[in-house]
C-alpha cells in the first residue's frame, strides 16, 4: 500500500502540507489505491488562529491607507492672501 502523508492543523483541520506519494511495489496497478496518512500539527493555521482571537474585525488594519488625512487639510498659500 502506498502512503501519502498529509499534514493538517489539529485545531481547524486545514491542510498544512501535502507530501509526495511514497510508492510501493504495487504502485500503479489496477485497484491499487494510495492511502492518505494524516499527520496533525499542533496548532491552527494563520487564518483560523487569528480569527479565534479577534472575531468580527477581519478587515481592520489590513494595509488600508489613511488617505482621508490627505486632501482635507491641504495648506494652500493662495487662500490665505
Ligand atoms: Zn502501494
Ligand atoms: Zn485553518
Amino acid at each position: 500500500m502506498c502512503y501519502q502523508v498529509v499534514e493538517r492543523y489539529s485545531v481547524c483541520r486545514c491542510q498544512y502540507y501535502k507530501h509526495a506519494i511514497d510508492p510501493c511495489s504495487a504502485y500503479g496497478q489496477r485497484g491499487h489505491s494510495v492511502q492518505e496518512k494524516t499527520v496533525l500539527v499542533g496548532y491552527a493555521c494563520s487564518l483560523h488562529s487569528t480569527a479565534a482571537s479577534s472575531t468580527g474585525s477581519s478587515t481592520q488594519g489590513a494595509g488600508v491607507l489613511p488617505d482621508s488625512g490627505y486632501g482635507s487639510g491641504v495648506y494652500d498659500p493662495a487662500a490665505y492672501r
